[in-house]
């Protein structure tokens, strides 16, 4: 990757590729009193990454921006293989929305040898995502875990687009005490409300019709159960309506609190809705909150 070296200097925004001139970089803004605000994605940007570093920048003074394809977070080879790469076009958005530093590192840098640590976060990766794929929370708290080490932020934006995450990530910065403010910012959508993916660009156009079918079915699952039916009639009834569209398949639909993330039967007090499912071979997920006021 020719472009991208360390201490770059851009019109707008430098490029690490390195941990230590990275480090060095920062403990001299933050000598000098600048807070600093990250934001850690996969790259193949979206306009929903670009709310994160948005609100970063109005919050920091210094917005850190990581692309990393973190492979121990994927249980499936085929989903780390195709996982959408475009870091040409990822600089030029970054760029964009005034990001001040990109962190992309190799996986020589973040894994200079095979990790060994085990994340383990009971039943709150029992279910749902952690449930369908196993050993992905350990690698984003280890991965989440040796970001933070590296870049020391005030701030961490993360998305409610993977809420379950979010859970995660809270777990982690409560228990290790990181120092480190979390903020989750609500999830941005297409005009007709699919959520913005990075796995949506590998949706062709017949897929990517279909794929609506996700959030329109958290909305007939709220709306069912403002009704006053129940958790497991609701789930019938969604995996039907979503199994009718060619090539989709359920894999989940959850209803659980927001704040122990416990699994319920019916809305109590605040809750959220959870659904995850196939698309031909592309992997989608969305959630809904409920009773947010
Ligand atoms: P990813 O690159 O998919 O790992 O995502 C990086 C961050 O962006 C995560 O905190 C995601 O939750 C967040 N994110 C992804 N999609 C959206 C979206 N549609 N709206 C808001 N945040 C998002």
């Amino acid at each position: 990757m020719g472009y991208i070296c360390d201490l770059q200097k851009r019109p707008e925004m430098d490029i690490f590729s390195q941990i230590a001139p990275l480090r060095a970089f920062l403990e001299q803004k933050k000598l000098i009193g600048k807070s600093v605000g990250f934001v850690p994605t996969m790259g193949a940007l979206h306009d929903g990454h670009l709310t994160l570093i948005r609100e970063s920048h109005r919050e920091n003074e210094i917005t850190v921006c990581s692309i990393y394809v973190n492979p121990t977070q994927f249980n499936n080879a085929d989903d780390l293989a195709s996982y959408p790469r475009t870091i040409v076009r990822d600089i030029e958005m970054l760029e964009s929305v005034g990001c001040n530093v990109l962190f992309c590192p190799s996986n020589e840098e973040v894994y200079p040898e095979k990790s060994i640590i085990k994340f383990d976060f009971g039943t709150l990766e029992q279910i749902m995502e952690g449930k369908f794929r196993p050993g992905h929370f350990s690698g984003v708290a280890t991965v989440v875990s040796k970001l933070f080490n590296i870049v020391q932020p005030s701030r961490a934006y993360f998305g409610q687009k993977d809420f379950q995450q979010f859970k995660i990530v809270e777990c982690l910065v409560r228990e290790l005490k990181f120092n480190v403010q979390l903020r989750c910012v609500p999830i941005q959508r297409e005009k007709d409300g699919l959520a913005m993916s990075s796995r949506n660009m590998r949706l062709d156009e017949e897929q990517r019709k279909n794929a609506i079918v996700f959030y329109e079915s958290l909305q007939m699952a709220k709306d069912r159960l403002e009704e006053g039916l129940s958790m497991s009639f609701v789930r019938e009834e969604i995996k039907k309506h979503c199994e009718s569209k060619p090539g989709v398949k359920l894999e989940y639909l959850e209803l659980t609190d927001t704040l122990n993330f416990v699994q319920r039967e019916s809305v109590t007090s605040k809750a959220i809705l959870l659904i995850a499912g196939y698309v031909g071979e592309v992997r989608l997920i969305d959630n809904l909150l409920l009773n947010e006021n």
